[in-house]
């Protein structure tokens, strides 16, 4: 059933109201819901996600932040947001706290091409503050679904934030590194976030021991 206006009426009704906005979909806007292990590949699942308006990072972000490397890794690094960087490049992990990542990694004798680089929300959160319950809800099924199509022997959560989200734990990060756990049959390897690195360098050689253990599994068959 139609309310037999036409649209341009229906516009100008709302025009006439003082609406000066419009938002398709927006901030609490319908969008499909992800059906969990409906997506075939990660292309398809990353035009699920293209313009995505299910929460308010829409209306701030520039570039949503899918995640990238190889879509077959055997490791898999999950970080807590994009920053300002990453918002502007639509790439995870390239600022600073980024090309720190990349000496990790290759420590760990792998490439940044050869693992999968991800973060649990997709856009950046206005001037990096901490995302909300509501943000982590509307994106966190896209990250499961990425685990489910990768299929990583192994995960590192990178920082206090990635680790309790993905195992909903309110554990603090000194408590979590080190040892593994397991999410959905997958381990994952709480470590410290490199931004967190380039704050207290001294803490370096705890992550590099937590690789260590992500390594030596990883080599093992
Ligand atoms: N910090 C994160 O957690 N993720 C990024 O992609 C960049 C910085």
């Amino acid at each position: 059933m139609t309310s037999g206006f036409s649209l341009r009426e229906e516009l100008a009704y709302f025009r006439d109201l003082g609406v000066s906005d419009l938002y398709f979909g927006g901030v609490n806007g319908a969008a499909p819901a992800l059906v969990p292990g409906s997506m075939p590949d990660l292309p398809a699942l990353q035009s699920f996600i293209a313009g995505c308006p299910r929460c308010k990072l829409a209306g701030t972000r520039t570039n949503i932040v899918f995640g990238q490397g190889n879509p077959k890794a055997d490791l898999m690094f999950v970080g807590e947001a994009p920053g300002r960087d990453e918002d502007e490049q639509g790439l995870a992990f390239v600022g600073r706290a980024g090309q720190l990542l990349t000496k990790i990694i290759e420590a760990m004798g792998r490439s940044r091409e050869d693992v999968y680089i991800a973060n649990v929300l997709k856009c950046r959160p206005p001037n990096n503050r901490n995302p909300e319950r509501d943000e982590v809800a509307s994106c966190k099924p896209f990250l499961h679904e990425q685990i489910r199509l990768i299929s990583p022997r192994a995960i590192v959560t990178l920082g206090t934030f990635a680790a309790q989200a993905l195992l909903e734990t309110d554990e603090p990060i000194s408590r979590m590194r080190g040892q593994w756990r397991t999410i959905r049959g997958v381990r994952v390897m709480p470590t410290f976030h490199p931004a967190f690195l380039l704050r207290s360098p001294e803490r370096k050689k705890d992550v590099w021991e937590d690789m260590k253990i992500v390594r030596d599994y990883l080599a093992e068959k």
